[in-house]
């Protein structure tokens, strides 16, 4: 069966209609390792400008039980590989997509956005590939799992303590997305599942979804994922979330009504299969009280490109628009003078600032939307009201086109709607408010959003306001004339900040840089001896067995060292002059280290060594001076000074390799290397710890 269109109503538009389902082409699914194209109850999509009947999607008959096995026994290969294995692939195949990217263009070009719009999509969607790689390679271990404490001690005598651990969930990503981002909706989910080492199974919104399936179809035949680490569905999901383990996670965007049913499925229920919603989001924009002209040019300014940019079609864009009541006109004319001058139509002519939404369907949805809003508010430009809005198109009543649109509610406290509706289109209710109070009321009837903006003067204090909204938001973005030049704007989720909100946004968490890859992990908190600890995180653990040898460990290469592996050095003992001849040589005279008489009137009762001659002696008394395969130190982390050091103790230093990573050789001429990171710890005459820290060298490899 051919769904039609629901906006055809002649015989002889379904006549039209049932020709163009002859010749267009069908979605396939790309499952199981095929392309899987149904025969039935396929759903057409047109052009979002010219009408036209583009593709058509659909997926009965597929094999749901054999898409979430494939993933399971081939892409999960994935958890296999390492944190860097993962993200050299994610940057490999985020290369070849961008060496692509035109044809991305092309295909973006039947939903109606111009190139600005689809730059968000595909070029956003791909530089959040890059970035997810980077953080990874940066901030992660290469590793199969995530070990996220050193050691938390349980016990008197250190025999007992424990680490939390993430390991990747032995399952499978369900992400559905919405239709208004394509690429990015999917690559914003897929990059944290799959650097998690997990495999995914993409059902994209069944508009747009030509440019999901041209994406999975170039990730496929870049070979750098595993075979079945990524399907796509083109079409229904049917059965599939009944073939879901425990192990599985679910993530959808789109309407509330739709992830209300999804989530509330009894076999997610039945199994606590984590769901991430994100859904419909009433976003809001605060003018300050205090705003001067340049403030309410930066606020209108910002609202007129959340309702501009994708023609409104952005979970983030500002929906509810809060102004000083005094500012209400002012705010309104200068917005409508902006909006004057936006041509709606083809973005592919000349001239042309705003293109259409994605579909007949959601044009009927936005008016259906706006007639709702208007019976809390009163439309003041665009929708019905004004026939001489530019629409730059031979046939209008053919595309998705909808006008900017600009509704006043005067009394939002006694409101219902606009608090509620979201029109997902170039839509925007003003409002004003009088103090502080009635703004946080206000803003708290959406009941949580995504993001809320604060345009502010920059020297005008919003603690208070911050301080009430945070809660009821995902982000809060302050707008001022400081930042504005380089703001990132309202509307722009970004992969190392999350994106998700409570309440009517769905409840979800995405990106926030490492806790969306931790999403899709299991944290397990792993109790035992210092040696049970060393052998789960490949880390060594104090307390753990060391080795010593009659070879200094800086005379081994990376391949030779263990971890565990230990150094105990000589001694030294710290005099009056180390302290002055440091003090002088570093131009670092503190009075705790060189003056007597306020050093003795201090906490520490006497002079003391300076915590950096501590370290630099440390470093004097374990490295070895001949040239060897250290290459390099190249960093110190979690450095603490326990106890002071006075005049006439004695220093003794305890290196232990800790960790051992192998790196990537980026160029031939390079010598192949690996970090290692030494524990050290330097203690005084009678055994007490006065520093601990870790230092990072490159380490060449080699037998
Ligand atoms: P939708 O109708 O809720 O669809 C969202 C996704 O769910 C689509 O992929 C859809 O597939 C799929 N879906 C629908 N019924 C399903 C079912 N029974 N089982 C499995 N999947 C199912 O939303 P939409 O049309 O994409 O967007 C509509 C509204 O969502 C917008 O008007 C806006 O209010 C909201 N939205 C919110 C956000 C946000 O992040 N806050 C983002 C985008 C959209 P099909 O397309 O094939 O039906």
């Amino acid at each position: 069966m051919l769904e039609l269109d629901d906006s055809s109503s002649t015989a002889n538009d379904q006549a039209d209609q049932y020709a163009a389902a002859a010749s267009v082409k069908t979605l396939s699914s790309l499952v199981y390792g095929q392309a899987y194209t149904a025969q039935q109850d396929l759903r057409m999509v047109y052009h979002a400008i010219s009408g036209a009947a583009v593709y058509q999607v659909g997926s009965q008959g597929i094999n749901t039980q054999a898409i979430v096995d494939y993933a399971k026994q081939k892409g999960s290969v994935i958890a296999s590989w390492t944190f860097h294995q993962r993200a050299n692939a994610l940057k490999q195949a985020a290369q070849y997509l961008l060496e692509r990217k035109e044809e991305y263009y092309e295909l973006a070009k039947a939903t109606g956005c111009t190139r600005k719009d689809a730059w968000i999509d595909i070029e956003g969607g791909i530089g959040t590939l890059f970035a997810y790689s980077s953080l990874v390679r940066r901030e992660l271990s290469d590793e199969t799992a995530l070990v996220e404490d050193a050691w938390i001690p349980l016990s008197q005598h250190g025999t007992f303590g424990a680490k939390h651990i993430l390991s990747p969930k032995a399952g499978v990503a369900v992400h559905i997305n919405a239709f208004n981002f394509p690429i990015w909706g999917m690559l914003e989910k897929i990059a944290p599942s799959l650097l998690a080492g997990v495999p995914c199974i993409v059902k994209p919104a069944t508009e747009g979804a030509e440019l999901t399936h041209a994406v999975v179809k170039a990730i496929h035949e870049s070979g750098f994922l595993p075979e079945g680490a990524l399907q796509l569905i083109c079409g229904q999901t049917y059965d599939l979330f009944n073939h879901l383990n425990p192990q599985d996670t679910v993530t959808f965007t789109g309407s509330a009504s739709t992830g209300q049913k999804l989530r509330a499925h009894p076999h997610l229920n039945a199994y606590s299969i984590p769901f991430t919603m994100e859904a419909d989001s009433v976003n809001s924009a605060i003018l300050t009280e205090q705003a001067n002209d340049e403030t309410i040019n930066l606020f209108v300014r910002e609202v007129f490109r959340e309702m501009t940019t994708k023609s409104g079609q952005k979970c983030t864009a500002i929906r509810r628009a809060f102004v000083p009541a005094a500012l209400l006109d002012c705010v309104q004319t200068r917005l409508i003078q902006k909006l004057e001058k936006v041509t709606v139509g083809d973005p592919s002519d000349d001239g042309v600032t705003m293109g259409a939404l994605a579909s007949v369907k959601q044009k009927h949805d936005v008016a259906a939307k706006v007639e709702q809003l208007s019976q809390d508010a009163e439309i003041v430009y665009g929708s019905h009201l004004r026939q001489d809005i530019k629409i730059q198109s031979p046939h209008p009543e053919k595309a998705a086109f909808y006008p900017p649109t600009v509704l006043v509610c005067r009394q939002p406290s006694q409101a219902e709607n606009i608090h509620r509706i979201e029109a997902f289109g170039p839509v925007v209710t003003l409002m004003p408010y009088e103090n502080l109070t009635e703004l946080a009321d206000l803003v708290a009837r959406g009941e949580g959003s995504l993001v809320a903006s604060i345009v502010r003067d920059s020297d005008e204090n919003i603690e208070s306001v911050v301080a009430k909204i945070a809660p009821w938001h995902g982000r809060v973005h302050i707008l001022d004339a400081e930042s504005a030049k380089e703001s990132t704007g309202h509307g722009s989720p970004l992969p190392y900040l999350v994106h998700g909100g409570p309440g009517r946004a769905g409840g979800g968490e995405e990106l926030g840089g490492l806790r969306a890859v931790k999403h899709y992990m299991q944290r397990t908190a792993i109790q035992g001896s210092p040696n049970a600890m060393t052998q789960v995180g490949h880390s060594w653990t104090a307390g753990a067995q060391v080795f010593e040898d009659r070879v200094h460990p800086f005379k081994k290469s990376f391949d030779e060292l263990r971890v565990g592996e230990r150094l105990l050095t000589a001694r030294r003992t710290v005099t009056e002059a180390d302290i002055v001849n440091f003090g002088c040589l570093s131009g670092d005279h503190f009075y705790a280290h060189m003056d007597k008489i306020a050093a003795a009137e201090s906490l520490f009762g006497e002079r003391v060594a300076h915590g950096y001659f501590i370290v630099s002696a440390a470093a004097g008394l374990f490295v070895d001076a001949a040239a060897g395969p250290v290459i390099a130190n190249y960093g110190m982390d979690n450095l603490r000074f326990v106890e002071p050091v006075k005049i006439g103790d004695t220093i003794q230093v305890e290196l232990t390799c800790k960790q051992k990573t192998p790196k990537q050789q980026r160029d031939p001429e390079q010598k192949p290397h690996g970090v290692v990171v030494w524990d050290i710890k330097v203690k005084n005459q009678r055994g007490d710890l006065v520093a601990t820290y870790d230092i990072l060298t490159l380490v060449e490899r080699g037998a």
